[in-house]
């Protein structure tokens, strides 16, 4: 969506007000199937459809496509809400496809008395077997010339529970013959004896998607009915339904799905990969449900950038995971403060042998140099520091610019000091570096005169929290497991989470737990979130993702 140009859908619309269609009205609906956690493809539909009533000054409605009583549930209706509203956006109205059941009864029998829908007998296979096959027509059996009393005596028995499920159903009487093969009498009601979480018992026959999503569209007065391509077979059964009902004309146009990469967005298998325990919840920060990009530390505006990034297409493809990291990392690098966190299991004791036992400073430190107005933290300094084991090197190589014997290094927003020692245990294993500092180099008013190539973060080792962190990389390990022949629990990446100790700077953590800041840059290591997983004793931080893109092309 680049220079301004519209998309296709834009595009439309405007033609559809030019030429006075509706009265001008644009009149969205983001239609969610309750039956598990919205995911990122769903925060496509949602920016599409919300951001074209706003753009268009019309209305969104969001209704639950709740026909199907097995699978779906009121912790889905919550959890949905909660996202929508999360990103940003308010509905006008709020629908169920199930309020409409009555409706939706009423115009089958519409179509009954019209000779346009039958009562059929057949079992499931028997009605795909004479469906045809795309290039040969379908047949037609004897169910077809029930007359119109016949049918609405059985499709009144039906919706009485007089049958078990399975044993008829109502079709369209469309045309066996047609090229299309959703017209091929399509069905509208199948018997199904189900507790529906918001009818409860007083339906046993339910609509099909087909009769249903475009009546309930009609019904709301839907202008624009946004869907993706797989649909687009469906739009003439859509319009016949429209037409022989005589209602409000909405029009259904098609869009591509997002697809993106190292991840499934099937409802089906994230489902699956929670109840077996593959991720820890629907909210797992390694998940492409909007719950877990939430966790993982991804803001609603990062979000809402990506799906402007990606823009509308007709045809279906597979995007980058790397562009909805770019679009968090860009927003963290403007809006988070560098803090110090030395992430390691069994970090480097570095003791200041120069700076007096027992003294201990509060430093400066800027949070971030690209804000406008610089603002500034408190951090304490000691004699003694923890710094990464990976920050020094008892044989370096040439050009390695941070701590070594004898070697400099400033250490951020302090002192630079020079490794005097280097201290072993019996096995050999460095657990303590000797330095001393230059009291004329602290940062700021340093005027030793002495320049060092290397800076390295530090936390102060008796002010230090510890922490543990969630370093998460992809949850697949192949680029587009939904197109992979294996089983898709078996190109899941083993390594998609690691867990380490970490060492933090104490005034981070104090501002995550007042809520006044939770993300952060942790210097030279990410972006990281305060988990909800933290307890009193122990901060839990997520990564969000690596400061630069680490998987090279
Ligand atoms: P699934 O196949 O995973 O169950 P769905 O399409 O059945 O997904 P719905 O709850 O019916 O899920 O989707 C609600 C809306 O979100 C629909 O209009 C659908 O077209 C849209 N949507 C779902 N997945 C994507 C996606 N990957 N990209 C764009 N839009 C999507
Ligand atoms: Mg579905
Ligand atoms: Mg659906």
């Amino acid at each position: 969506n680049a220079g301004g140009s519209l998309n296709f859908i834009e595009q439309i619309v405007e033609e559809d007000i030019a030429a006075g269609k509706n009265g001008g009205r644009v009149h969205t609906r983001f239609p969610p199937e309750p039956n598990g956690y919205l995911h990122i493809g769903h925060a496509k539909s949602i920016c599409l459809n919300f951001g074209l009533a706003d753009k268009y000054s019309g209305q969104t409605n969001l209704r639950f496509d709740d026909t199907n009583p097995v699978t779906e549930d009121t912790e889905y209706v919550d959890s949905i809400k909660n996202d929508v509203r999360w990103l940003g956006f308010e509905w006008e109205n709020e629908y169920y496809a199930s309020d409409y059941f009555d409706q939706l009864y009423r115009f089958a029998e519409t179509l009954i008395q019209k000779g346009l829908a039958y009562v059929d007998d057949s079992t499931a296979e028997e009605i795909a077997a004479q469906k045809g096959t795309p290039t040969e027509p379908g047949r037609m059996n004897q169910y077809r010339d029930r007359s119109v009393d016949q049918n609405l005596d059985l499709f009144r028995r039906m919706k009485a529970g007089e049958f078990s499920d399975g044993s008829k159903v109502l079709r369209a009487k469309v045309d066996m013959a047609s090229p299309n093969m959703q017209l091929r009498d399509p069905i509208m009601y199948r018997i199904k004896h189900a507790h529906h979480h918001r009818t409860g018992d007083t339906w046993c026959i339910y609509p099909m998607y087909d009769f249903a999503h475009g009546q309930s569209d009609a019904i709301e007065h839907i202008t624009h009915s946004l869907c993706t391509l797989e649909f687009e077979v469906h739009r003439p059964l859509y319009e016949w339904f429209i037409q022989q009902l005589d209602i409000f004309p909405s029009r259904q146009i098609e869009f591509a799905r997002l697809n993106l990469t190292y991840t499934v967005m099937s409802k089906r298998k994230l489902k699956q990969l929670v109840e077996e325990g593959h991720v820890s919840g629907w909210d797992d920060p390694r998940m492409p449900t909007i719950a877990g990009i939430r966790r993982r530390g991804y803001t609603p505006a990062s979000i809402r950038e990506f799906c402007d990034r990606i823009g509308i297409a007709k045809r279906d493809n597979l995007i980058d995971v790397g562009l909805l990291e770019f679009c968090i990392r860009e927003e963290l690098n403007k809006t988070t403060p560098r803090v110090m966190a030395v992430l390691d299991e069994k970090p480097l004791r570095l003791v200041i042998t120069n700076y007096e036992l027992g003294r201990e400073e509060e430093l400066n430190i800027e949070n971030n140099p690209e804000e406008e107005t610089m603002t500034y933290r408190r951090v304490p300094f000691s004699r003694e520091v923890y710094i990464e084991r990976d920050d020094f090197m008892e044989n370096p190589p040439k050009k390695f610019f941070r701590l070594f014997p004898g070697g400099m290094v400033r250490l951020k927003g302090a002192y630079i000091i020079k490794c005097d020692e280097v201290v072993k245990d019996n096995a050999g294993e460095i657990i303590e570096l000797r330095c001393s500092y230059i009291p004329e180099s602290r940062s700021g008013s340093d005027t030793s005169g002495i320049n060092v190539k290397g800076t390295i973060h530090w936390v102060s080792v008796p002010h230090a929290v510890e922490a543990e962190v969630r370093l998460y990389d992809r949850l697949f390990s192949v680029e587009n497991p939904a197109a992979d022949e294996r089983e898709f629990r078996e190109l899941l990446n083993p390594n998609s989470l690691e867990v380490v100790r970490a060492f933090v700077e104490p005034a981070l953590v104090e501002a995550a737990r007042s809520g006044s800041q939770t993300n952060f840059q942790f210097m030279r290591k990410g972006y990281f979130i305060l988990d909800s997983d933290s307890t009193a004793e122990r901060p839990v931080f997520n990564r969000t993702v690596t400061l630069k893109d680490g998987w090279a092309k």
